[in-house]
């Protein structure tokens, strides 16, 4: 497959639900302030990175084209 987005996120506007880890907790955690950072851009499946993204409540998950 090569439709891997690319991941980016925005810690300021995150609000630490911890629900992107829940769906791809290879490719996101949260940091010792409590807000989100990528650990490995593909750690996870790419349907479980988009799914993270989706569920997002504040939207501070980007993907874009690899
Ligand atoms: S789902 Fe969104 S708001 Fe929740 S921890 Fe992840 S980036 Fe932050």
């Amino acid at each position: 497959m090569t439709d891997r987005p690319r991941v980016n996120v925005t810690p300021e506007t995150c609000a630490g639900t911890g629900v992107c880890s829940f769906y791809a907790s290879s490719t996101f955690a949260l940091d010792d302030a409590g807000k989100v950072s990528v650990i490995a851009e593909d750690g996870d499946p790419a349907e479980d990175v988009r799914n993270a993204a989706d569920a997002c409540p504040t939207r501070s998950i980007h993907l874009g084209i690899a």
